[in-house]
């Protein structure tokens, strides 16, 4: 299935849906060897394993899931295919009969090695462990401690990895495969084994031309550089800006392990069957310095593969009032290649369906998707976005008015940027119900997609992106800049003079300052100021709270300043009650637009909701409203304004709400 070929919906009768409701039994991707070894499992554990591998249990998957759907089952967790031999089996049985009744069958493999059984079974692998800096391997936090990290550029484990795909592909004939744990650990958590020793200066040498080494070294010959030794005495939870070349190309080298392990797996699986869908498990946008901590630089991940954000960010509203979610992960889903899973509540399905890019893969079909990845709405919820998902969702783009610039640079080096920086912008944003994106360095090519950037603090920026940002500004964008941004090049240099002043010509200083520059617009705030001060741990990695992510103080100012650069108003503006998060959408053809409201309160709301959508003179707009809970009788006239046209809704229901606008 591809995006030109939608299936129809598909309706289980709700009768049959209510009774397989009553007697399912979803699939675990754990094998029921690893629950044991974990310990403290219910007693019941094992009949519940043994009920749901039975066909009349996979036969309720598919009247609840519907053709094409998928489970994920347990596979590889590290035990050793030998070991595991046994469970496996009971997947491929399983997988077989998935395949029969018309099902898509994903597996899971697991990131780590589990000692216990796995040195036995494979003796070669005691040199596969990663080494942390004390020569100690590196355990799965501090409670499984059996578990051992595998290094990811080590050539036997990777050769291993491509056997357990082997089995997946040729004996599961798995639709997909999703890995987990791949991610790195904290520093100094994280690998200094021999491969790692070996490669990391020869990665290093290969980025840059002798005289660039001069210049960023101090000598052209690095071949002697090494992993940054912190230790106990010296902690790595006590660095916040990153001046150092070398650790910044350590920082830089441990994102590309993770990347190129998972680029490399699913090359491999991709040259063995053409119609699998890949993923791995890299998490949402967090606030720490993910890029330092976890090897996790979101903007490169521009292949296709899918996301999750396990024990991630639950949708709600948060103690201040805002409304706490996942959005960061699915907004990234427009700019990168990864499309995102959700966290479970019929919110967060919502939040799943409505704002994440799908991706469309080969021979599998769209996902995130209703009886895949949202596998646990039924009932007239449930019927309604079946019916609706193709129209509403999709892989049309979102409106992102304003960008959000997460530049590796600025974040990667300065942790504290995780958590003064564009976090709580993007959190004013998401409360302010602006359409907005989050861009990458790989991003600076398409800035003409959107009316504004904003650049908080975003201090390390390239020569070449100060060119593309104002061949922007130039062409009629929209520049907002805070604090440091544009003090230092993408090396962390101190620029002679900022940026900012060299190539706009804003003079900078501790009052707000605005200019017009060619046919676009340029402010500088000196600070976003956090309305609430986190409590920093002088030696411990800097991790902030979600609770705590707030709007800034000061965010009037910056959304003036943000609306003036957009050229005095967004694509749209809402006007609802707190507790509405909006996505803006083109759909359901090209020519429409979709304003989808999610309601995090919970209740129905009462009080009017105004959405002005900006429109040429000559244009003509109709709305109509979809919604699980009924649309209203009659739907709102739109009425024409000044630049565009409004619409008022009396409420909305207790969950979700589309406005549709169609030209007339
Ligand atoms: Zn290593």
């Amino acid at each position: 299935m591809s995006t030109t070929e939608v299936p129809p919906p598909y309706f289980c009768n709700p009768a049959e849906e209510a009774e397989a409701l009553k007697h399912v039994d979803w699939a675990s991707h754990e094998p029921l060897m690893f629950m044991r070894r974990r310990g403290g499992i219910k007693l019941d554990y094992a009949d519940y394993y043994e009920r749901y591998h039975r066909p009349e249990n996979v036969e309720r998957w598919a009247k609840l899931l519907g053709p094409g759907g998928m489970e994920r089952l347990h596979f590889h967790k590290g035990m050793g295919l030998k070991t595991e031999r046994e469970e496996i089996d009971r997947t491929i049985a399983v997988s077989k009969k998935m395949h029969e009744l018309g099902l898509k069958v994903s597996v899971y493999v697991g990131g780590t090695l589990h000692t216990d059984w796995f040195f036995k079974e494979r003796p070669e692998s005691k040199d596969w462990i990663a080494v942390s800096t004390s020569g100690s391997p590196i355990t799965y936090q501090g409670y499984q401690l059996w578990r051992y990290f595998p290094c990811l550029n080590n050539p036997g484990y990777r050769a291993y990895v491509k056997e357990v795909l082997d089995v997946a592909v040729d004996e599961v004939d798995a639709d997909e495969i999703f890995f987990d744990n791949q991610i790195l650990r904290g520093e100094p958590r994280s690998c200094r084994c021999h491969v790692c020793r070996e490669l990391f200066p020869k990665y290093v040498e290969g980025k840059y031309t002798p005289e660039q080494r001069v210049e960023r070294f101090g000598h052209a010959d690095i071949s002697g550089i090494t992993p940054p030794l912190w230790t106990d005495e010296w902690p790595a939870g006590a660095v916040r800006t990153i001046n150092d070349p070398v650790i910044q190309e350590w920082i830089d080298f441990r994102c590309r392990n993770v990347h190129d392990f998972f680029l490399d797996m699913r090359q491999y699986i991709l040259s063995k069957k053409a119609a699998v869908a890949v993923g791995m498990n890299i998490k949402g946008i967090h606030p720490h310095n993910l890029c330092f901590d976890n090897g996790i630089d979101h903007g490169r991940w521009q292949t296709p593969g899918f996301n999750c954000c396990d024990a991630g960010l639950h949708a709600r509203i948060g103690p201040k009032g805002q409304m706490s979610a996942e959005f960061r992960a699915y907004k990234m889903t427009h700019t990168t290649a990864m499309t995102q899973s959700p966290q479970g509540s019929n919110l967060d399905n919502i939040l799943c369906l409505v704002m994440n890019k799908q991706l469309d893969v080969p021979g599998f079909g769209m996902r995130p998707s209703m009886g895949r990845e949202v596998n646990n709405i039924y009932g007239p919820l449930g019927r309604f976005l079946r019916q609706h998902e193709h129209q509403l969702f999709g892989t049309r783009p979102i409106f992102m008015d304003v960008a959000v610039v997460r530049s590796f640079a600025s974040m990667a080096y300065h942790c504290m940027n995780w958590i003064y920086g564009p976090l709580i912008a993007e959190q004013a944003l998401w409360d302010s119900r602006i359409p907005f994106g989050i861009v990458f360095d790989q991003n600076f090519n398409t800035l003409k997609r959107h009316k504004a950037v904003l650049l908080c603090n975003q201090e390390a920026l390239s020569d070449d992106q100060w060119k593309k940002l104002k061949a922007f500004v130039e062409n009629g964008g929209g520049l907002v800049a805070t604090e440091h941004t544009g003090a230092r090049d993408d090396w962390r240099r101190a620029r002679v003079k900022n940026a900012l002043t060299a190539v706009f010509g804003l003079e900078l200083g501790d009052k707000p300052a605005r200019k017009e520059f060619g046919k676009g617009r340029v402010v500088y705030l000196p600070k976003l100021v956090p309305a609430i001060e986190y409590k920093d741990v002088p030696l411990r990695h800097p991790y902030a709270s979600y609770n705590d992510c707030v709007a800034p103080k000061n965010w009037k100012q910056a959304e003036d300043a943000l609306r003036w650069a957009a050229g005095g108003r967004f694509s749209f503006e809402l006007k609802a009650p707190k507790g509405i998060a909006a996505e803006f959408r083109e759909g359901p053809t090209p020519d429409e637009r979709v304003v989808h409201l999610m309601n995090f309160t919970g209740k129905k709301i009462a009080k009017p909701i105004t959405i002005t959508m900006e429109a040429g003179e000559k244009e003509k707009w109709a709305v109509r409203i979809l919604a699980p809970d009924g649309a209203p009788k009659a739907p709102p006239t739109p009425k024409k304004v000044k630049g565009g046209w409004s619409v008022t809704l009396k409420g909305m229901g207790d969950l979700y709400a589309a406005c549709v606008w169609s030209p007339v």
